[in-house]
């Protein structure tokens, strides 16, 4: 519910429109976790709150934190017993400000079926709603701030699902995460990813606000690209990039192209000729990121001298890249694995019941 919508509500309980502001602030700035804590707010009224309306939309099943504990992977239970996952990423800086990176899921399942991706398994799923992608990221604040950080400063969404899909959901929730009552993030610290809808880019073009855009290409070989990621070959690879170029002009934002290296798949210097024949004159940065591990997948991380190699023909080609780490290698990093781990070995994590209290 936004703003209006919950002035409204109050409104018909007879309360002053400054209570809705210091709900809001509560929910969407503190991201309080209980009714408790809403002090300023009379007993009564939250009595009331508590018997009609229902504000934790989001069970945490499970928590995994990576050794180094600067990535924490959430398992999340919908009220309809779906089960999303959302990562916080945590950047300590010593010339810049810290940075804490939420990776938010726009669907429970995702009907793009990408070869190497374990939510692509999922066939039986369905869109999140705006409270539901925001309840992750007030999970992940809670975390955030756990471990000593200010809040949110960044929120993506590349987790589960394409959000694409699902533009209406994460225009709301987007519009709650920048509210000034709320945690007041800049537009341009949203980045969405996409597969590829080319449609859709055209649509998410036209957002007053425009954020950044993130799309995974993982292969400038049509065909491979086609056989890797059958829901985006839908569409060409010149109507991907003619979409892109529209996306650039409308909105002045530069865009990135991602792309998972995959050992003996995309690996090649000629894969890296064939990513470059692409790029040629296009103002789009390459993320290269070598795959994280998806148990029971056969596709896994280049060797580092492959890596090495590749990236080294991609500097000789002039494409403009960076070599990202692939993190949470030991808590299922790649999105769709907790949920996959959770269904097949039950009890064997333990949800620390003091976590976001
Ligand atoms: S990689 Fe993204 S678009 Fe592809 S199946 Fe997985 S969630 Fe869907």
């Amino acid at each position: 519910m936004d703003l209006p919508g919950l002035t409204d509500l109050l409104a018909a309980w007879g309360e002053p429109a400054y209570r809705a502001r210091q709900l809001f602030g509560w929910l969407h700035q503190k991201n309080a976790g209980d009714l408790a804590e809403m002090s300023d707010l009379p007993k009564a009224l939250r009595r009331r709150l508590a018997e009609e309306t229902d504000f934790q939309p989001l069970k945490l099943l499970r928590r995994q934190e990576s050794a180094a504990g600067d990535t924490v992977k959430l398992l999340l239970e919908l009220a309809d017993g779906e089960q999303i996952e959302t990562v916080l990423m945590l950047y300590r800086r010593k010339d810049s400000r810290d940075r804490a990176t939420c990776c938010v899921s726009s669907q429970s399942g995702c009907a793009m079926g990408c070869a190497f991706c374990a939510t692509g398994q999922y066939r039986r799923f369905r869109n999140l709603t705006a409270g539901e992608i925001l309840g992750q990221c007030y999970w992940a604040c809670r975390a955030a701030r756990e471990k000593g950080f200010a809040g949110l400063s960044n929120v993506v969404f590349m987790g589960m699902g394409e959000p694409l899909y699902n533009l209406n959901h994460v225009a709301a929730a987007l519009a709650a995460l920048e509210h000034p009552l709320g945690l007041a993030l800049s537009h341009r610290r949203v980045t969405v990813s996409t597969c590829g809808v080319v449609p859709q880019i055209y649509r998410l073009s036209e957002w007053e606000q425009p954020v950044e855009l993130a799309v995974s290409l993982h292969s400038a070989d049509e065909a491979l690209r086609r056989q890797l990621m059958p829901g985006a070959g839908r569409w060409s690879l010149a109507q991907l990039m003619e979409a892109c170029r529209a996306y650039r002009r409308r909105t002045g934002r530069r865009l990135t192209f991602e792309y998972a290296l995959f050992k003996g798949v995309n690996d090649s210097p000629s894969a890296a000729a064939q990513l470059a024949a692409l790029l040629t004159g296009e103002d789009i940065l390459v993320n290269i990121i070598p795959a994280n591990p998806v148990e029971g997948s056969a596709f896994t991380a280049p060797s580092a001298k492959t890596i090495e190699n590749f990236t080294a023909a991609c500097r000789r080609l002039g494409i403009h890249f960076q070599l990202r780490e692939s993190r949470g290698q030991d808590i299922d990093g790649a999105c769709g694995q907790l949920r996959k781990r959770n269904q097949i070995c039950g009890d064997a994590f333990a949800v620390d019941p003091a976590f976001g209290e």
